[in-house]
């Protein structure tokens, strides 16, 4: 039997076995969560980052999806963190069809993020296509691999529905994180534009004295509870996760290491980590890049994790909703989709200065097809769960705490990875690598912020 039927009975059975689910997005009778796991792990040799850094040669820990998939509140709703650099465009819609079949539900039911590893995949189908009619150029994501990490993932979900547990409170909490995030764009001129990055390490004086800037300090963990059990952790921090990079060696990083000494401590719990709005946040104030320094921060990050859920208030589960808003934004028009192919093209160019159009030309081919982006929120009685896509900055995320009341609001970012980086408007004219790579122009702000308002909106 294929996975697909499979799921869709073990879905069916565990319909059945609820007491009366609630027609339409609204009511909790009945709210059950069930937990999933998968390895997707690449094999030796695949492309690390979109092809330009050095490839997989060692496994030190292994790469997951990790998910959950919330039944009893209208049709199954899927939450899934990948320990990959990014899903995109085509990618990301395989993906939730994946799961939504998986999960007997709709692919605008499930959220996919990425946690944004860098020796990970950078999984674009369509700048794929593009790089391999060039044979000297390295691959962006093998194909084959992609259709398999998926399907593994698609027979967990599957496996998982029929063991899911009641769900009756739901907590927040949240804690500071001390000495991990900075902001990496206050380096800047008299007028204001970005001069130098901050990046993940760091060990220029000048650059680690200067303050973490803005950035939101908190993790935050949503909690399901069966009764007095916590079946469920969701966790969501705002900083790029990567100590260092493009050794070829495999592993989910400090977030990752965190996440996974979390799980060890408390094995009756599903621990799922989210990377929320980081796309100008990054470890380089505090990270100098050694085996040491990730240890660090593998242990600052597991010290916010048990503190977040130290002082935790189960609520009982009253409601639950599920809104989503499709964004269509535009993409830039410089370079222009010739130019783009042309330096895809251009052998005097080298590893991401030919790779990297290719995704740009991928998101602008997408936008023409009307592939929508969906930003959804998942709102458990108080608290809310918000989707973003992409490399989104971190006021994105504040902006989404100032529109909840109580400010219950834990957001990831990384999903649909198309538009690569999402400045807010008043950074585009401070320029800086990010909005070199920042595939829409500024009106996606508006068109985001205002998807941000529909979802939450109570
Ligand atoms: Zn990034």
């Amino acid at each position: 039997m294929n996975p697909t039927r499979r799921s869709l009975m073990a879905a069916g059975t565990a319909w059945t076995l609820l007491p009366g689910p609630v027609a339409g997005a609204e009511g909790a009778g009945g709210l059950h969560i069930a937990t999933f796991r998968a390895d997707v792990t690449p094999p030796k040799g695949h492309p690390c980052c979109g092809g330009w850094i050095k490839p997989i040669e060692v496994v030190d820990d292994p790469l997951e999806a990790l998910g959950v998939v919330l039944l009893g509140a209208g049709k199954p709703i899927v939450l899934c963190a990948v320990d990959w650099t990014g899903i995109l465009n085509e990618a990301h819609v395989a993906w939730r069809e994946a799961l939504a079949q998986a999960a007997g539900t709709t692919p605008d039911r499930v959220a996919v993020h990425c946690v944004h590893q860098h020796n990970a995949p950078f999984a674009c189908l369509e700048a794929e296509k593009l790089v391999a009619a060039h044979a000297e150029l390295p691959h962006i994501v093998l194909p084959d691999f992609h259709a398999r990490a998926v399907d593994t993932v698609r027979a967990a979900v599957a496996a998982a529905i029929g063991k899911a547990a009641p769900v009756s409170h739901v907590a927040m909490g949240r804690a500071k994180v001390e000495k991990v995030a900075g902001n990496r764009r206050l380096d800047r001129d008299a007028a204001g534009r970005v001069k130098s990055m901050r990046g993940s390490a760091c060990r220029v004086a000048r650059l680690t004295d200067m303050p973490e800037g803005l950035i939101d300090p908190d993790l935050r963990t949503v909690a399901f509870y069966n009764g007095s059990r916590k079946v469920a952790s969701l966790h969501y921090y705002a900083c790029h996760p990567m100590s260092y990079y493009a050794d070829g060696r495999v592993t989910s990083d400090f977030v990752g290491l965190a996440r996974k000494a979390r799980q060890a401590e408390e094995p009756g719990c599903h621990h799922v980590y989210f990377t929320g709005c980081a796309g100008n946040i990054a470890a380089g104030k505090y990270n100098d890049g050694t085996p040491k320094a990730r240890a660090d921060l593998t242990f600052r990050m597991l010290a916010a994790l048990r503190a977040s859920e130290a002082g935790m208030e189960p609520e009982a589960v009253k409601t639950v909703s599920w809104k989503t808003a499709e964004m269509l934004p535009t993409a830039r028009v410089k370079p222009s989709v010739a130019e783009l192919l042309a330096s895809i093209a251009d052998k005097n160019l080298k590893g991401a200065a030919r790779n990297r159009p290719a995704y740009e030309v991928a998101w602008s081919r997408r936008l023409e097809k009307k592939i929508p982006v969906v930003v959804s929120a998942l709102t458990v009685g108080g608290v809310s769960l918000l989707h973003l896509p992409g490399e989104s900055f971190v006021e994105y995320q504040l902006r989404a705490q100032s529109m909840a009341p109580g400010g219950k609001v834990a957001v990831a970012a990384y999903g649909d990875g198309g538009p690569w980086y999402i400045p807010v408007k008043e950074e585009y004219p401070a320029g800086g690598y990010e909005v070199s790579v920042a595939f829409s122009d500024d009106s996606i702000d508006g068109i985001m912020t205002g998807a941000m308002k529909r979802v939450l909106a109570s």
